[in-house]
């Protein structure tokens, strides 16, 4: 196909749950936990709603609210509320709502760094998506490394940020951070207020109602500043593809041009504004996934062999105690034996990835792994 871009030949499609044989669902049950979805469907009488909703109130043969004006208004709400600011500091102006927030990666990525004009900065190990965007845009990613609890090396960020080949435009940093569930220190903190205003910093907090830990407040004096956050992870509706960035309202703008016209149908709009509308009833359930995080992170942590970090989201991260040139081919075969079993997790960055599941789930999680740990010993 020699009308293919030459650098996409080397690239392959994103994989949703990779490797090893899934066993038969109808014989073993499968534990979804490496995709960071809470374990939780929407409730029977919310679906019902969602399904009247889509009898009476949404025309199929009609496009979207291509402007999500009533969706704007409702998140910017829940964003003054989560944050703790008063009723209408952060207005629909400063939101713009994406095909997930991965839609607003690319189109952030449109509006900074195309045609050449910049690279992006990351530490490493990290949310995927930043990077794999970056490459199908042809934008150059610069990577820097993390210390012993995952605090990113600011040296080399600095470094970075004075001296790359392509200068870096957009910073991304995730609080708390995927997958190894720590949140941003007061020096990865001051280190990113001290970037001069013409880096774009990108702040995704995508697990906030699990860390109840925002940077929200900062935007207001801080106009190269985006925070992202979705609804696929706390608020249940990762099926609609729903996610949002809240930044000054002339950025907004500039993220507004760049994305397709109806990028969000209007089913998962409905959704949207139905979670907000009930999310003291969504959210409730928020400390029991806490308290199972305890639990797990206990029983794992009691494991000689296990290293596990203490986590501000809905995951665990862990390695392997011993450092050991195998250690990847360990935690690969963990990772395919527990698929076998019927429980998906995530091998990446140098360790293990599990989502929080339903008590069951965490159950049987700790006894799988358990086991496993002192096999392959
Ligand atoms: C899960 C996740 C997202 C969410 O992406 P959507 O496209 O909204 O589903 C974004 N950022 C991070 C770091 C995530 O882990």
């Amino acid at each position: 196909m020699k009308f293919i871009r030459s650098d996409l030949a080397d690239f392959s499609a994103y994989t949703p749950h990779p490797g090893g044989v899934t066993p038969d669902p109808s014989v073993t049950p499968i534990d979804r936990l490496d995709t960071n979805e809470s374990p939780f469907d929407l409730p029977e009488e919310l679906k019902q709603k969602l399904a009247w909703t889509y009898q009476q109130g949404i025309e199929a043969n009609r496009y979207p609210d291509g402007g999500h004006e009533a969706l704007k208004q409702a998140i910017a709400e829940y964003v003054n509320e989560s944050a703790g600011l008063l009723a209408e500091t952060i207005r629909a102006d400063y939101i713009s709502v994406g095909n997930g927030s991965d839609e607003l990666i690319r189109s952030i990525l449109i509006a900074t760094c195309l045609k050449g004009e910049g690279s992006i900065l990351v530490a490493e190990p990290t949310f995927s998506m930043y990077g794999i965007l970056a490459q199908t845009l042809g934008v150059s990613v610069v990577r820097v490394g993390r210390s012993l609890n995952f605090e990113m090396n600011l040296t080399e960020a600095q470094a970075a940020s004075e001296q790359a080949a392509v200068p870096i435009r957009v910073v991304f940093v995730v609080h708390p951070n995927s997958p190894t569930g720590n949140l941003l220190t007061e020096a990865e903190q001051s280190w990113l207020k001290a970037l001069p205003d013409y880096v774009l910093v990108v702040i995704d907090e995508a697990y906030f109602e699990f860390s109840q830990n925002s940077l929200v407040g900062e935007l207001l004096q801080r106009p190269n500043w985006i925070i992202l956050r979705t609804f696929s992870k706390a608020f249940r509706l990762a099926a609609h593809r729903v996610g949002y960035a809240i930044a000054h309202p002339d950025l907004i703008t500039v993220l507004e041009k760049v994305r397709l016209p109806y990028n969000v149908p209007s089913f998962s709009q409905a959704a949207a504004q139905l979670a907000l509308a009930h999310r003291q009833q969504l959210l409730g359930n928020i400390p029991v996934l806490i308290a199972e995080r305890e639990k797990l992170l206990q029983g794992l942590a009691a494991n000689p062999l296990l290293k596990v970090w203490s986590s501000s989201a809905n995951f665990i991260y862990l390695r392997l105690q011993a450092e050991s040139p195998s250690a990847s081919e360990v935690l690969e075969g963990i990772c395919q034996q527990l698929k076998n079993q019927g429980t998906l997790i995530r091998h990446t960055g140098g360790g293990l990835r599990i989502t929080i599941g339903t008590p069951e789930e965490n159950q049987r999680t700790l006894d799988r792994l358990t086991k496993l740990a002192i096999e392959v010993k």
